[in-house]
């Protein structure tokens, strides 16, 4: 589904140079690197600060604390969603409360949030899925009537814009994870913040730092460890420069699978108006899913799914109280979705096999 190993070939010096610049900095935490990387991750979007943390989950956790959020406050999401999403706002003792999603791209249907707000509804946390963004105008009206905070989960959407404008700087902060796989990856885990706020920014500071504004002093609890990593934020400063090229390549791989598989019956992805998507996943729907990987596995080709269950069906979220047909759209999807090899540098060769194969089971059925 993934290989890094092609993207290593050809960057293997700057890379190899990046990890040698920090070793030879005399500084292996916090230092020149981290910095360097948390200005330009923060003027690539134009914002004012970006925090670098250790994991995109961390950063979600973290950004809720940072805006406020804590235990019995309630924050309206999406079930689906990578499962780490709702694993950040359970871990800060905040109940997550799930609309569904749209038919025709799978993103949060906006139009279900004014009714799931409460007199506990403390932030929005709209999930930019696949590499494009959620529908924004709808949740920042709500958000100024109701006095609620928005995080953006950007794990999957570096890069993406809504009407003109990136993704990260649509709500209060943003949350990113640079998980290798990701549209922007380091060489292991990583993670940043970003807010136009300096108060939050300022909060995110202290809660990665034990809790400290100044060294050995603790001025602000619950807190934790939560730094990027030197070497990988040098990584992520190279790479950032090429971010353009890679969602160039992802866009490249996107459209020769529209043209590829167009007449075969499957549903591709659609872009929601004001859109520019990143394609981070390439998810298609079939009815007959599971006989298409069947299929396809006879042809030596195993396929992923983003995602198989739902999170509200999770045995982990029980204590939710979610039940099956709650979120009849997201449980469709969960059973009819996949996902086809996408990365910048996916050989050529294996697109090809992807499709032709594709064809002829989908021609079978
Ligand atoms: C990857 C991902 C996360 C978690 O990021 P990690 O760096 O793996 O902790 C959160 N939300 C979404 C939507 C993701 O895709």
């Amino acid at each position: 589904m993934w290989d890094y190993l092609a993207e290593y070939e050809k960057e293997r010096e700057d890379i190899l140079d990046a990890v040698n610049t920090v070793f030879a900095s005399g500084r292996l935490v916090m230092g020149d690197s981290v910095r360097g990387f948390e200005e330009e991750f923060a003027a690539y979007h134009g914002t004012a600060h970006c925090v670098g943390l250790d994991n995109g989950t961390n950063a979600i956790k973290l950004g809720l604390q940072a805006l406020g959020v804590g235990p019995g406050d309630e924050v309206i999401t999406v079930s689906n969603t990578a499962a780490p999403t709702i694993v950040a706002i359970d871990s800060v003792g905040a109940t997550p409360v799930f609309v569904d999603v749209r038919e025709q791209d799978f993103l949060m249907d906006t139009t279900q949030v004014a009714a799931a707000v409460t007199d506990r509804t403390r932030a929005l946390l709209p999930v930019h899925l696949y590499g494009q963004c959620v529908e924004m105008g709808p949740l920042r009206a709500l958000a100024r009537e109701h006095g609620l905070r928005i995080l953006e989960d950007c794990a999957q959407a570096h890069g993406a814009r809504h009407h003109g404008a990136l993704a990260g700087t649509l709500g209060d902060a943003a949350a990113f994870s640079f998980y290798p796989t990701k549209v922007l990856g380091a060489y292991g885990d990583g993670g940043a913040t970003v807010t136009a706020s300096d108060e939050v920014a300022e909060r995110l500071r202290r809660l990665r730092y034990y809790g400290m504004a100044d060294r050995y002093y603790v001025v602000q609890t619950p807190a934790h460890n939560s730094r990027l990593d030197e070497v990988h934020a040098e990584i992520l400063r190279r790479k950032l420069r090429r971010l353009d090229t890679y969602i160039a390549d992802r866009r490249a791989v996107a459209r020769r699978y529209a043209e590829g598989l167009a007449d075969t019956g499957l549903t591709l992805p659609r872009l929601a108006e004001g859109n520019d998507h990143v394609h981070y996943v390439y998810v298609v729907r079939h009815p007959r899913r599971d006989a298409v990987l069947e299929g396809l596995r006879a042809h030596g080709i195993e396929l992923n799914i983003s995602y198989p269950w739902p999170v509200h069906t999770m045995s982990g979220f029980a204590h939710l109280g979610y039940r099956r047909g709650d979120l009849p759209v997201t449980e469709r999807l969960a059973g009819e979705i996949f996902s086809l090899p996408m990365y910048p540098s996916l050989p050529a060769g294996i697109q090809e096999k992807t499709i032709s194969a594709l064809r002829e089971v989908l021609g079978a059925l």
